[in-house]
């Protein structure tokens, strides 16, 4: 225990409490300024600003070019004699597009509080959140002079337009950005209101099935049941695929994946789970029972998806022929350890055993699957930091559902990544009256705060 630094701490949070007319202020600038990176509006000038705001915060700040838009990054050392852990906070300051104006109650890049929140383009997604943690610091450094540890931020301009750039950079500048934890404040918090954090999410791979059996589709009867029928031989081999109990039968599909820890299947004990409500919002009969076979298939399984299916003729009238070709569009949805190269290698020697003449197509970028370990005493620094700072548990989520880069930390920084939203599950990101909420915006700081002085209790090699 280090009582000077919990003694501090109250200081900052109180420091943080009178200061929240100037924290407004400060993002209400932030905000004002466009910074649109699908229509390149506004991004350089909205980099200087924020590197400007951080270096009047006592944060060495500089921009580094990209081959597209700047990276904001900053960086303060603790003085301390001992060596520190080092937290890198991650964001992004470029923002989607408006849309219509005439859907927005006031000007998206004129920010305005209503209701104790301030609306505007950028306030939760993800400019209000970046803030938080530039202001944290900003207050610890105003009260205490010195940081409890080291921290570095990078904000980047790209991320609404997939992050091209972010990957290669962080791949070439390994030192620089070097750190015990890397903390993302980005998106919403859960729909019960509650604080979560996020330990991990799964990766995509998209890919093509292709069969041609024919020059041209046939009359059904002058040639029916003499001739391959693509549609057919398309839905044996899918058949092939899965089981009737859901299970990929693709040889060596599970291999990798790691089965969760006693702990992370107990967190899992502890989410919110109203199958039948959930059935009404999804607008489905049912959802997968009991809650802990809900949240391992969507945290801990993977998923094979046949995304559509196109052959022959569904359309008006009727059709009687037998169709030449079939294509079906696909999905894995990885989990760790899974790899996309490993999985599509499989994935083709099970098609080449069950029909030779389908080709398989990848599409796009895969996303590898990344997850940190919630056991990790800086996991569970950040999980007491974030029920301090909003005075409330938080819900765990040792893996999400959906894909974001976040392997760009796991695996090429090689450092724990973990996600804490600190905006309200209504902050209507990428919608118009996008918005945060005055008390959560102060909670994100003063949760920011609080985790600087938990990192600075664990040792210097975490
Ligand atoms: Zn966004």
């Amino acid at each position: 225990m280090h009582p000077e630094s919990a003694v501090s701490l109250a200081r900052v949070r109180q420091h943080i409490d009178a200061r929240r007319s100037a924290h407004l202020a400060a993002l209400q600038r932030l905000v004002a300024q466009k910074s649109i990176s699908s229509r390149n509006e506004g991004v350089v000038e909205c980099a200087q600003l924020l590197r400007d705001l951080m270096a009047a915060g006592g944060i060495e700040a500089e921009l580094l070019p990209t081959a597209g838009q700047p990276l904001v990054f900053g960086q303060v050392r603790a003085g301390a004699d001992q060596p520190r852990p080092t937290v890198l906070f991650y964001g992004h300051y470029d923002v989607q597009p408006p849309g219509p104006p005439e859907k927005w109650t006031s000007p998206p890049f004129e920010p305005t509080v209503r209701n104790g929140r301030l609306y505007g383009r950028g306030t939760g997604d993800n400019k209000g959140q970046l803030l938080a943690h530039v202001l944290a610091v900003q207050a610890w450094l105003e009260v205490a002079g010195d940081l409890p540890v080291n921290v570095k931020f990078l904000f980047e301009g790209e991320e609404e337009i997939g992050s091209p750039s972010l990957a290669p950079f962080v791949a070439a500048h390994r030192e620089l950005l070097a750190a015990d934890l890397v903390l993302t404040a980005d998106g919403p918090m859960h729909e019960s209101g509650a604080p979560l954090v996020v330990f991990g999410v799964r990766g995509v791979m998209n890919f093509d099935l292709h069969l041609q059996t024919s020059i041209t589709d046939h009359h059904s009867g002058n040639r029916g049941g003499v001739i391959a029928d693509a549609a057919w031989e398309m839905v044996q081999l899918l058949g092939t695929m899965l089981d009737a109990d859901g299970r990929i039968t693709i040889d060596g599909f599970y291999d990798d994946v790691i089965t969760p820890s006693e702990f992370e299947t107990g967190l899992l004990t502890r989410l919110p789970f109203d199958p039948d409500q959930l059935a009404r919002v999804y607008g489905v009969a049912a959802v997968r029972q009991p809650a802990t076979a809900f949240y391992q298939h969507l945290m801990f399984q993977p998923t094979l998806t046949i995304n559509g299916l196109s052959s022959g003729h569904v359309g008006e009238g009727t059709r009687n022929i037998i169709p030449s070709s079939a294509t079906a569009r696909l999905e894995v949805r990885l989990v760790a350890n899974q790899d996309p190269e490993d999985l599509i290698d499989k994935i083709q020697a099970h098609v080449d055993r069950f029909n030779r003449d389908v080709r398989l197509t990848r599409r796009e970028e895969d996303m590898h699957p990344s997850r940190t370990s919630a056991e990790l005493p800086v996991s569970q620094a950040v999980i007491a930091a974030v029920a301090k700072g909003f005075g409330r548990e938080p819900l765990i989520y040792p893996c999400m559902g959906g894909s974001l880069p976040d392997q760009v930390w796991t695996r090429v920084l090689g450092a724990p990544s973990i996600l804490v939203p600190y905006a309200n599950a209504d902050e209507a990101n990428h919608a118009p009256d996008e918005n945060i909420r005055l008390d959560c915006f102060h909670a994100g700081i003063c949760t920011t705060a609080t985790l600087l002085e938990q990192l600075q209790r664990l040792d210097s090699t975490l």
